[in-house]
C-alpha cells in the first residue's frame, strides 16, 4: 500500500461508526478525529487531507503523501526540462531539425518526437504543480475546492437583505491562516 492510502485507526473508525448509525461524537471526540477525513469513491476508503485520487499512481493523494507527491511531480518536472534542453541542444547541433537528418536519420526522429512528448509533460505537469502550489499557499485540498458545497465548514451565509427571498452562501476557507502559516502547517503535518 503506498503511504497516501490512509486507513483511519480505531478511534476514528468508532466515531465515524457512532455518525454512520447517526450519532454525534462529542465535540472533543468527533471535531480533531474527523477533520478533513473524506471518502475516496475509488478506493472506498476514508483518507485524511484527501486532495484527488490519481489515476497515474492507482491511489490517492492525501496528508501522509503530499510532500512526497510534489517532490515527484518536481522531479519529473526537472527531469523533462533537462531533457528538452539536452535534445534540442542536440538536434541543434546535429542540424535535425533543418536538415535532411530528420527524414531519414532514425536518431534524429526519435530524439524530435521525445523531445515533443517531453514537451506535453512539461506543460501539463507545470499547470499541475502550479495548482498544487495553490493549494498548499492558501491550505485548500483539491477535493474541497471543487466540492465545497458539500462540507460545511466552507460554507459562510450571508443572510438575506429586504428585498432578497434567499440567503447566500459564500466559499469561506476556516483553515486558511495566511502563506506562511499554511506553508508552515503543510511542512509540520506532511514532513
Ligand atoms: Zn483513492
Amino acid at each position: 500500500m503506498f503511504p497516501g492510502q490512509f486507513m483511519l485507526v480505531s478511534s476514528s473508525i468508532h466515531a465515524l461508526l457512532l455518525l454512520c448509525n447517526g450519532m454525534v461524537p462529542s465535540l472533543s471526540q468527533g471535531s480533531a478525529l474527523l477533520k478533513r477525513v473524506r471518502y475516496c469513491k475509488s478506493c472506498k476508503a476514508y483518507i485524511k487531507g484527501f486532495d484527488h485520487h490519481c489515476p497515474a499512481f492507482g491511489n490517492c493523494i492525501g496528508q501522509n503523501n503530499y510532500v512526497l507527491f510534489m517532490i515527484l511531480l518536481a522531479g519529473f518536472l526537472t527531469t523533462e526540462a533537462s531533457y528538452i534542453f539536452c535534445s534540442s541542444q542536440f538536434s541543434r547541433g546535429s542540424q535535425i531539425l533543418g536538415g535532411t537528418l530528420f527524414e531519414t536519420d532514425l536518431a534524429g526522429s526519435l530524439v524530435v518526437s521525445t523531445l515533443l512528448f517531453s514537451l506535453l509533460q512539461v506543460i501539463w505537469q507545470g499547470v499541475f504543480f502550479t495548482w498544487h502550489l495553490y493549494c498548499i499557499c492558501f491550505n485548500i485540498r483539491t477535493d474541497e475546492w471543487i466540492n465545497w458545497k458539500k462540507y460545511p465548514e466552507f460554507q459562510f451565509v450571508i443572510q438575506s437583505q429586504p428585498g432578497e427571498s434567499f440567503a447566500r452562501v459564500m466559499f469561506k476557507n476556516p483553515y486558511d491562516n495566511g502563506y506562511l502559516q499554511n506553508v508552515k502547517e503543510f511542512l509540520s503535518v506532511n514532513g
